[in-house]
């Protein structure tokens, strides 16, 4: 991959800036990149890939194959309740910051200030990995602004994002940004051996979302269906999708937003672009008791007149409700 060498070269040049960015789509392996820099950062024989096994080697290793509750470190917010901060595990001077469930928030990063101002112990550098940057709040992202201006020498900031557009333009400034690109249909079969080419461009590049449709493959003909079916399929799939999983109902919405959105690619048809918005804000906000049936049918009415996949029958639908 293109990304990893070029975070290799840099490495090797002694050139990782002291806060980089790695942006681009969901499960495309950003992660992977990112927790590699980490570890090759805090190698005590300074190498890349990192030697894997030297002490810091070792416990960063540990600390990606230690289930999270058993990282998980408490504080205090600045109102007394007790919250999640970040997690860490035996290295002292590595830690990752995450979101709780769907925001980093400024207590989280207003905590970095104890470990990113002490000396390493281990190393003789510190590694703060944020993961899902995109969900730190404006709070959060300008308290993390502070700290990036004033950056102590010894502490390297790795952030991940899968929305670049949701970070400060005054921290993306700070940052060194590096975008990650999808997997390449090869990349995917070669990883999953999953050459179903209706699976593999579904995934558009993504091998979370591959996996996840593979598993979920009747999720996938239920999108499938809602877009080309009539107005009872329609009904009968939206009644079901409230009492679906929340990991389940975000992977029926990609699917459906992917099949819309390469509708719209095709016929550049703006109904399709609203439709596409309110599914965007919808996977956002998904988990606050959003009503999916209702979105459905918003989805049936609005697409009616021209997602093409739907018969004459739903005109006189169209009109009862708008009247
Ligand atoms: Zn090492």
């Amino acid at each position: 991959m293109k990304a990893r060498l070029f975070v290799e070269k840099m490495y090797k040049q002694g050139r990782i800036p002291n806060a980089i960015l790695f942006y681009g789509k969901e499960g495309i392996g950003k992660r992977e990149i990112a927790s590699e820099l980490a570890q090759a950062i805090l190698c005590l024989k300074n190498q890349y890939p990192p030697c894997g096994s030297c002490t810091s080697c070792t416990l960063i290793k540990d600390f990606f194959s230690t289930p999270e509750e058993k990282l998980r470190v408490f504080g205090e917010s600045s109102y007394g309740k007790e919250i999640f901060l970040y997690l860490q595990g035996d290295h002292p001077d590595f830690i990752c910051i995450k979101p709780e469930k769907t925001e980093i928030k400024v207590d989280q990063i207003r905590a970095l200030k104890d470990f990113v101002y002490i000396r390493p112990a281990l190393s003789n550098k510190k590694v703060v990995l944020i993961q899902n940057a995109e969900t730190m709040n404006l709070y959060a992202q300008n308290a993390l602004l502070k700290v990036l201006e004033e950056p102590p020498a010894d502490t390297f900031f790795i952030l991940v994002c899968n929305n670049l557009h949701k970070i400060l333009p005054t921290i993306k400034s700070r940052c060194f940004l590096l975008e990650i690109p999808p997997l390449t249909m090869d990349e995917l079969t070669k990883r999953t051996g999953i050459t179903d080419p209706t699976l593999l461009e579904l995934a558009d590049g993504s091998l979370k979302l591959l996996n996840q449709i593979k598993e979920k493959e009747d999720l996938v003909k239920t999108a499938l269906n809602f877009l080309s079916g009539d107005i009872m399929t329609v009904y009968n799939i939206a009644n079901k999708l409230d009492n679906l999983s929340e990991e389940d109902q975000m992977l029926f919405l990609k699917v459906l937003t992917f099949l819309i959105h390469k509708k719209y690619l095709k016929e550049k048809d703006d109904s399709y672009k609203l439709i596409l918005d309110r599914l965007y804000s919808t996977m956002e906000y998904l988990g606050r008791g959003l009503n999916l049936t209702l979105l459905m049918f918003y989805i049936y009415l609005e697409g009616g007149n021209n997602l093409a996949l739907h018969k004459g029958s739903l005109q006189g639908y169209k009109e009862d409700y708008a009247g």
